[in-house]
């Protein structure tokens, strides 16, 4: 565990743990955290539970997790949807606020073109 002084011991830390309580943003989860243990293992300071869910109290805000949330090498769904597309010869886009890929669409049909061309 880091920093188990800061944790249990520091009272400036117990004063800050009321107000972090009612932090009005929170650490970003997905889905997939709830079976995948990868964040929780990472953290230090034994914030995450088993279902993935952050328990803001006990939160550093070291970020580690989130770090690991926009990882596309170390994130499971980040890492098999980069692999899919690598093989399938798709382009990356870039990872978007809910910690996914940004989906590729592919470009509308212009039929007058087409139509035009035949
Ligand atoms: S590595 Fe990704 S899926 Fe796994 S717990 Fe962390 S953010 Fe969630
Ligand atoms: S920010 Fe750091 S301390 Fe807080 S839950 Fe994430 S890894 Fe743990």
């Amino acid at each position: 565990m880091e920093r188990p002084f800061c944790k249990y011991l520091c009272p400036l830390g117990a004063a800050l743990a009321m107000p972090t309580t009612f932090r009005w943003f929170g650490l970003k989860r997905k889905d997939e955290c709830t079976s995948c243990k990868a964040c929780a293992k990472g953290c230090g300071s034994l914030a995450i539970d088993a279902k993935g869910n952050i328990d803001q109290r006990e939160c550093m805000l070291c970020l580690d997790c989130m770090v690991f949330y926009y990882d596309d090498h170390a994130c499971p769904p980040l890492a098999q949807e980069r692999k899919r597309r690598t093989k399938a010869g798709q382009p990356l886009t870039p990872i978007n606020g809910k910690g996914y890929f940004i989906p590729i669409h592919p470009a509308p049909v212009d039929k007058k073109k087409e139509g035009a061309a035949a």
